[in-house]
């Protein structure tokens, strides 16, 4: 089990990481990533501040992976970010999608998506067939969300452009409060209510396929 999506109180989560990491730990979870909302003045911090977090949560039994969500910052500045927060440190790092219900810059998904840098475009929206193309081409994951607020509200969208152009996907919380983080049952139930049939949610939830775990 895996989610690698999730803000802590560095951001707007309700959590300490210690919280958040014991909390997926005792719900079973393998591998948790936390991932800030990040823009300029904070990518090369919040990588800092947690690389100490790795160890914690060894010790609770699960891994940690350390990364940033870069949001709504202008395009242009997504491939600087997304290299900054490598050379900081970082194991993950994810771009804040172009959601229907928030005032995202245009471009910002055919800027994830053509950096290769980038793991994860999280809720990508509407997103087109040229935009998943070129994140098939970078190995740039498509986020399916359990997130309200029409964050989750194209996920049956996101997975028909991505059996189209054979793209890598992920099943992600986007936890901000301790009752978003899902148990097994509530992943599957996301997934299959997007669309994927059982196999195809059997192999995703697994993330046997996803190149950074
Ligand atoms: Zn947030
Ligand atoms: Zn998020």
């Amino acid at each position: 089990m895996y989610d690698l999506h999730t803000h802590t109180i560095f951001s707007d989560g309700e959590l300490l990481p210690a919280e958040l990491i014991r909390r997926a730990a005792v719900l079973g979870y393998q591998t948790i990533g936390i991932t800030d909302h990040a823009d300029r003045s904070n990518t090369t911090s919040l990588v800092r501040t947690l690389d100490p977090m790795r160890e914690t949560a060894s010790a609770y039994g699960i891994r940690l992976l350390v990364g940033v969500e870069i949001t709504h910052v202008p395009p242009v500045e997504i491939p600087l970010l997304a290299r900054e927060a490598r050379d900081a440190g970082a194991d993950i790092i994810i771009v804040h999608g172009e959601t229907t219900t928030e005032p995202v810059a245009p471009g910002t998904n055919a800027a994830a998506c053509a950096c290769a840098d980038v793991d994860v475009l999280a809720h990508p929206g509407l997103i087109s067939i040229a935009d998943a193309r070129m994140a098939h081409d970078n190995q740039v994951t498509l986020e399916i969300t359990s997130r309200g607020g029409g964050h989750n509200r194209t996920n049956g969208h996101v997975v028909c452009v991505a059996r189209a152009e054979r793209c890598l996907l992920a099943v992600n919380s986007d936890t901000h409060a301790p009752s978003d983080l899902m148990e097994m049952t509530e992943r599957m139930q996301v997934a299959r209510g997007a669309g994927l049939t059982e196999e195809e949610s059997t192999s995703i939830l697994s993330g046997k396929n996803l190149p950074f775990l």
